[in-house]
């Protein structure tokens, strides 16, 4: 693949400064979801198709910039990072790491564990990556220094990664969502949406994307549905994310306007109403709008993300009745414009299972 990424199509000095590898062929559909009852026109851009590896979602388009990173310098290095046991972070880094022939080691803490988790960890054990299982969060950061000096090789030290791969540059990936989003906009593919709903559960997605916006000069605004309590997650964190994403760019000799963005309330609000219990418990409003998604949008979702922040979307959407069941309850109020002052609102499915999940 030869395909030039549109940050670099805009920026061309990023090209001889910020390395990318294509792991996914964009742009990803955007298509009109129809049927769920309200006046709000909602939109999906359906981020699942992407990625040519054995998994696909959000976190490949994050890979396609730190891949290159981790393979700068030459000689064999391993890439170390964190998730919960039913990770598509650490499955999406293994497998595309490995495509490179980087090795990954993944320390893993736990998480509620049902049938899609259990499935997953086999697709982790079967990716070839290193699992460690500190169990706890405080476990991890006390196992931190045997961590690094256990996957040290030679003298290189793990490229370690935060969890989600939601470092500035990873959050590249979504600054590059952003800017596909804006050009379909621009081809009258759909309205400029008033609103961009994603599941936030490490925050380089919605921080990307909020930045992206605002480069694209769309007056688009991201609802960030936290999903993640493990994490600190608010709309600062998400804003200073995004700042430093954006201090990259500067810092590569992206040729940006001489005003920072500076994102502020306006731009990215955080919405924790659709956690429940906490990080990866399903919710009852998460399984309704699972189902709804399956049944009525041709949507294959999952519970610890997807799910919730389709729920908030529905609902806030001033859903009514006739969409997702229950939906009143939650907040959506029949024949009203809802919460999204009239939309248009996109949902960015994040989640890319394959079949077979090789
Ligand atoms: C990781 C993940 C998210 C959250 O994205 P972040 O950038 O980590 O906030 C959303 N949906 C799915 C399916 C994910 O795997």
């Amino acid at each position: 693949m030869t395909r030039r990424p549109l940050l670099h199509r805009h920026w061309p000095a990023l090209a001889d400064t910020l390395p990318y590898l294509p792991l996914g062929s964009g742009p990803t559909p955007v298509r009109p979801l129809t049927g769920p009852g309200s006046r709000t026109p909602v939109w999906v851009k359906d981020e699942s198709g992407y990625g040519e590896g054995g998994w696909g979602g959000n976190k490949v388009r994050k890979l396609e910039w730190l891949l290159p990173q981790a393979l700068r310098g030459g000689g064999p290095r391993t890439l170390l990072s964190v998730g919960g046991l039913g990770t598509n972070w650490g499955l999406a880094a293994a497998l595309y790491a490995r495509e490179q022939g980087i090795d990954v080691a993944l320390a893993l803490i736990d998480q509620p564990v049902d049938a899609h988790v259990r499935a997953q960890l086999a697709r982790l054990r079967a990716s070839g990556a290193t699992l460690h299982f500190p169990h706890t969060k405080g476990r991890l950061i006390l196992s931190l220094p045997w961590l690094l000096a256990r996957h040290t090789r030679g003298l290189r030290l793990p490229y370690v990664l935060p969890a989600g791969g939601s470092s500035p540059l990873g959050t590249l990936g979504y600054v590059e969502c952003a800017l596909e989003l804006a050009e379909q906009v621009e081809e009258g593919l759909l309205p400029e949406p008033a609103w961009i709903v994603t599941a936030v559960g490490s925050g380089g997605t919605a921080a990307g994307l909020a930045l992206g916006l605002r480069l694209a000069g769309l007056r688009t605004r991201v609802l960030a549905v936290v999903v993640n309590d493990t994490l600190r997650l608010d709309a600062a964190r998400l804003t200073a994310l995004a700042g430093k994403a954006e201090r990259l760019l500067r810092a590569r000799g992206a040729e940006l306007p001489p005003t920072p963005v500076r994102l502020g309330p306006e731009d990215i609000v955080t919405e924790y109403g659709w956690l429940g219990e906490g990080y990866a418990h399903p919710t009852e409003p998460g399984a309704r709008a699972l189902r709804w998604a399956a049944e009525e949008a041709d949507l294959e979702l999952e519970p610890v993300y997807t799910a919730k922040a389709l729920a908030a979307l529905l609902a806030l959407a001033g859903e009514g009745a006739e969409g997702a069941e229950g939906a009143e309850e939650l907040g959506g109020a029949e024949g009203t414009e809802g919460c999204f002052g009239g939309g248009p609102v996109v949902f960015l499915n994040t989640f890319g299972p394959r079949p077979d999940g090789s």
